[in-house]
Order: structure tokens, then sequence, then C-alpha cells
């Protein structure tokens, strides 16, 4: 859903940009003037500066001069765009000059002098800017600003979008790496971390701490008999009774698939053994709206000073193991 929101974004936004691209490129072939380093003049300078290009070949700078001759030419032929007759010989006697020195510089590959004479030949050509010109390119001017102020907008707008979509992504992944979405417990990928806090802040304390190990009796009878999604619910609500029998400060993971761990810093296991009784007890007494009793086992140790996290977890299974054997609905402390 995000990424396709995402993708999404930057298909406008790109499609956008493509679009005031294609106006800039389609206005400079067709109504603009191409300078002498193939930047954009006109009402679009401001883009084209964007787009400046290394020096050209000679080859290349001969084509420009060329276009700008070509510029010049049709200006000079065409009689009526100088107002003044002063201004027409003016124009006819730097059109002479360009041409004489054009010839002399034809043969060279001289690229500097060639573009140096070919912005003289833009400048001409620039004197000569009809009146109805000027105000197409004001008026373009207006639409581009319009457009760079709209793209800027989008611009900010897919920009707050990408940071809160970010955000909510990076919230949603922080949740799910640390709750089990069906019993709202934290998951057994935050509880390695989190255990072995537990026993470095109870051993720092100097104070005891203890696990019980939960597993539903029979599940597997439950599912067969009463389908997958009732036995999503009896598991949903085993979790929810556990964690009102046990403190704030305790900890309630989903270990397993129907396998508890319930961890309880300052906890001995004689207590812990009692708090077991009651979670049992409690599942025991709840009715979970089938005619089969929901029953668990528990498995009960505390921790010793040299256990790994390992050894530890290992002893609460052990004793787990004991409670199934010794016909479950029990609790068992090893
Ligand atoms: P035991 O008393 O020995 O623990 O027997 P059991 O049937 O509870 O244990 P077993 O390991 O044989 O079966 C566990 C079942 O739990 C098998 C699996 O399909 C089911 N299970 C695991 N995760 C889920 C879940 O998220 N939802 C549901 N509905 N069932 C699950
Ligand atoms: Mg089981
Ligand atoms: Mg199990």
């Amino acid at each position: 859903m995000i990424s396709i929101l995402l993708t999404l974004l930057f298909v406008v936004f790109f499609g956008f940009n493509f679009i005031i691209n294609t106006v800039k490129i389609y206005r400079t072939d067709d109504a603009f003037i191409i300078n002498r380093l193939g930047q954009i003049r006109g009402s679009i300078q401001r883009y084209a500066k964007l787009k400046v290009i290394n020096l050209p070949e000679a080859t290349q700078v001969k084509n420009y001069i060329n276009k700008a001759f070509k510029e010049v030419d049709r200006k000079y032929f065409n009689n009526k765009i100088l107002e003044s007759y002063q201004k027409k010989l003016q124009f006819r006697k730097s059109y002479i000059n360009l041409k004489t020195e054009w010839k002399k510089l034809e043969r060279t590959n001289s690229t500097p002098q060639i573009l140096i004479l070919s912005e003289r030949c833009w400048q001409l050509a620039d004197q000569t800017t009809t009146k109805a010109q000027r105000i197409a390119e004001m008026k373009d001017e207006h639409l581009l600003t319009i457009m760079e102020n709209v793209r800027n907008l989008i611009f900010c707008i897919i920009f707050i979008l990408i940071v809160a979509i970010y955000f909510f992504v990076k919230k949603d992944l922080e949740k799910n790496a640390t709750f089990d979405s069906l019993t709202l417990l934290y998951n057994r990928n935050y509880f390695g971390n989190q255990l072995q806090r537990c026993i470095w802040k109870s051993r720092k304390d100097n104070l005891p701490i203890s696990i019980i190990m939960i597993d539903i009796d029979h599940f597997k009878k439950i599912n067969d008999t009463y389908g997958h999604a009732k036995g999503d619910e009896v598991l949903a609500k085993v979790a929810q009774i556990i964690r009102k029998q046990i403190r704030e400060s305790d900890l309630a993971f989903r270990y397993g698939g129907e396998e508890f761990l319930v961890a309880l810093p300052g906890t001995a296991s004689d207590e812990a053994v009692k708090i077991a009784e009651r979670i049992r007890e409690a599942i025991k007494n709840t009715n979970f709206g089938i005619k089969r009793k929901v029953t668990v086992s528990c498995g009960i140790t505390e921790y010793r000073a040299g256990d790994t996290l390992k050894e530890f977890v290992k002893r609460a299974d052990k004793a787990l193991y004991t409670a199934k054997n010794r016909g479950r609905d029990r609790c068992e402390i090893c």
C-alpha cells in the first residue's frame, strides 16, 4: 500500500517535471534562440541556466554561428523590423562587418574566436527583436513563473507526504518488531534482548528473577474441532488473562504458536509458582465459548548465577515438559 503510494507520488512529480521540460525544449526549438553555448535565451533563460553545455566542438560552433547568421539574415531582409533609417544603416554596417570577418574565420577551426563572433551575431539579432516578440516573451515569462511556482508547491507537498509516510512506516515497523498482532503481547523478536536486560537489571539490583513458560494443552484439538479462527480467539483471550494476572513491571511474550513466556523481575521461584497457579486457575475458569475446557501447563524456574539466557529458558522449558508428562493442567518447577 505504502509502496504504491510512494510510486504514485514519484510518477506525479516526475510526470510534471517531464511536462515542464517538454515545454522548455519545444519552445527552444520553436520560438527561441540558442546562444553560442547552447543556452536558451529569451523568456526561459532562467531554466536554461541549468543546462550549460561544455565548450562545444568547432563543427558544433559553426552550426551555432550558421543559425545566428540565419537569424540575422532573416532580420536583415525584413525591412519592417528596424524603426529608423539610422538604425537600418547601423545594422547593415555591422552585418557586412560580421560577414567579412566570418569569411576570414570560416576556414580556421578556432573555436573561441568563432564563439565570440557568434555571440556578436546574436547580439545583432537581438537588437531587432520586435515589439510583438517582446510581448510574447513577457507572457511566456508569466506562464513559466506560474508553472515554476506550481512545481515548487507540488514538490513541497510531496516532500511533506514523504516525511509523513517515513514516520508512519517507521512507527509501524517498530511496532511490528515489538508486538505480536494477534495477542498484543511482546513478540519473540523482542524477547531475547528484553529478557537479557531484565536479567542484568535484577542482578545489578541484587534481586531474583523468574520466568514462567506457559503452553495451552491440546490446542491442536481446539483448532481441529472449532476451526483456526476460534483457535485464534482462544489465543488472544489466554494472552489477555495472562496480562491481567501479572504486574505492569512484568513482561509477557508470545514465545511460540500457543506458548507464552512471562518474565517476573524481582520475583523468586516460590512467588513465581503462586503467580503461575493463579494464571492456570484463571484460564481454567474462563468460559471461552466452547464445550471443551481450555487449560494450560506451566514450567517455572528462577535465574541462577552463571546461567546464560539459553540455559535459563531451557530450564523453564524442561519444567513445562515435566508438567505435560505429569498429566497437563499443572505447574512444575525446575
Ligand atoms: P500439547 O498439550 O502437548 O501442547 O498439545 P498441543 O496440541 O497444544 O501442541 P501441538 O504442538 O501439537 O500443537 C500446537 C498447535 O498450535 C498446532 C498449531 O497449528 C497451532 N497454532 C500455532 N500457532 C497458531 C495460531 O496462531 N493460531 C491458531 N489458531 N493455531 C495455532
Ligand atoms: Mg500446546
Ligand atoms: Mg506448544
